[in-house]
C-alpha cells in the first residue's frame, strides 16, 4: 500500500512535459490497475483450496508475535526477516498438495501446519510461479493466475510438490516450536477451531 500512496504523490506532482510522457503515464497507471486487481483474486494469498479463518489468521499473528518467522540461510548463515508489515499465515504443506496425497483437513487446518510470513518472503522465495511469474505474464493474460492454479492441481495429482520445499523443515521446526510455547503461557488462548 505503501507503493501505491507513493505512486499517488508523484502523480500529483507531475506536470506532463509532451504527449509521449503522458502516454508513458498512462501505461504505468494501467500497470497499477492490473497488478490490484490480479491481487484481488489472491484473497488467501496463494490461491489454495482451503482458507485460513480470520480468527486463525489472528491467533497465529499473536503465537507468531506479528513478525515474519522466514530464516534465509541461502546465503550460507541463518539471517531473520523481522518484518512486521504485509504479514500472510503460510501453510507449510498447502492444502491443494496435501489433499491429493493423504493429508485430511484436519492435519491442514491446524497450528503446526501455519506459519506468519511477510508478503515478500512468501511470494519471492516459497511460491515464485504465484509471485513473479503470474504477476508477469498478467498483462499478458489475465487468466495467468488460474492457469498456475491448475498447473499445481496437475502437479499435486502426481505428487510433486508445487512451492520451493526448501525451508519446509525449518518452518516445521519453528511453528511446532512457537506454538508449544505459546500453548503453554497461554492456556487460555487454544487455536481456534
Ligand atoms: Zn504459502
Ligand atoms: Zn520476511
Amino acid at each position: 500500500m505503501t507503493k501505491l500512496s507513493e505512486f499517488g504523490k508523484r502523480r500529483q506532482n507531475f506536470k506532463f512535459k509532451n504527449f509521449t510522457q503522458q502516454k508513458l503515464f498512462l501505461v504505468q497507471i494501467c500497470d497499477k490497475k492490473l497488478e490490484e486487481e490480479s491481487f484481488v483474486l489472491f484473497k488467501n494469498e496463494e490461491g489454495e483450496v482451503l482458507g485460513w479463518t480470520e480468527k486463525q489468521r489472528q491467533w497465529f499473528l499473536r503465537r507468531d508475535e506479528n513478525t515474519c518467522q522466514f530464516v534465509d540461510f541461502s546465503g550460507g548463515r541463518a539471517k531473520n526477516c523481522f518484518n512486521t508489515s504485509n504479514l500472510h499465515i503460510h501453510f507449510i504443506v498447502p492444502p491443494r498438495f496435501g489433499l491429493k496425497n493423504g493429508f485430511e483437513e484436519k492435519d491442514l487446518i491446524n497450528p503446526l501446519n501455519g506459519i506468519a510470513i511477510c508478503s515478500f518472503h512468501h511470494l519471492n522465495f516459497i511460491h515464485l510461479d504465484i509471485g513473479v511469474l503470474a504477476k508477469r505474464w498478467y498483462r499478458f493474460d489475465q487468466n495467468s493466475y488460474q492457469i498456475i492454479l491448475k498447473w499445481h492441481e496437475i502437479l499435486a495429482q502426481s505428487q510433486t510438490p508445487y512451492w520451493n520445499t526448501t525451508w519446509d523443515e525449518v518452518l516445521k521446526l519453528i511453528a511446532k516450536i512457537r506454538t508449544r510455547e505459546y500453548l503453554r503461557t497461554h492456556p487460555d488462548d487454544p487455536f481456534p477451531q
